[in-house]
């Protein structure tokens, strides 16, 4: 499997990486993250908000586990997963993937089972105070494309 790695040096790094992505995303796109608290996956959907122009302040959704934005280019479905606690539940998540929108999956291995097939997954590694590895697995043909435009177009990799 292709798996496309990039160094962050800041919150900015990451917010700018978010910002590339989110310029090429379409419709149905649905993005997972993984990562220890603190990694920077909230800070990573901010910058794809960002990019797609939401100006509303995007934050965990915590009690939630849904959150949607809808004053952007394309509609955001955030989601955290984090306190779902029956995996098999159906929370209505297939909508949100079938949607018009762009889906972001904080803690998304807690639903695997009902995640889509074609997926960007990205972990984000903590390595110190303010270096982060993002790692890229593109599950299916659209998602490579976009991690080979960001790749040829990255500064730090
Ligand atoms: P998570 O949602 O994974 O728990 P957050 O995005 O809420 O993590 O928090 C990440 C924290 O790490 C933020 O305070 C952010 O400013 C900080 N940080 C420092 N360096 C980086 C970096 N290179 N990339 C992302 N976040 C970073
Ligand atoms: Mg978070």
């Amino acid at each position: 499997m292709e798996k496309y790695e990039f160094i962050t040096k800041s919150t900015e790094d990451t917010t700018m990486i978010a910002i590339n992505l989110s310029k090429k995303l379409e419709p149905n796109a649905v993005i997972t993250l993984e990562g220890d608290l603190g990694a920077g996956k909230t800070t990573f959907t901010k910058g794809l908000a960002k990019g797609l122009g939401i100006k509303r302040n995007v934050n965990s959704p915590t009690f939630t586990i849904i959150k949607e934005y809808h004053d952007g280019r394309l509609p955001l479905y955030h989601m955290d997963v984090y306190r779902v606690e029956d995996s098999d539940e159906d929370l209505g998540f297939d909508e949100y993937f079938h949607a018009s929108g762009v889906t972001v999956v904080e803690w998304a291995h807690l639903i695997e089972e009902q995640l889509p097939s074609e997926r960007l997954d990205i972990k984000i590694l903590y390595v110190d105070d303010t270096t982060r590895t993002i790692i890229m697995s593109p599950k299916g043909s659209y998602y490579v494309g976009l991690c080979k435009e960001l790749n040829d177009e990255s500064i730090s990799h």
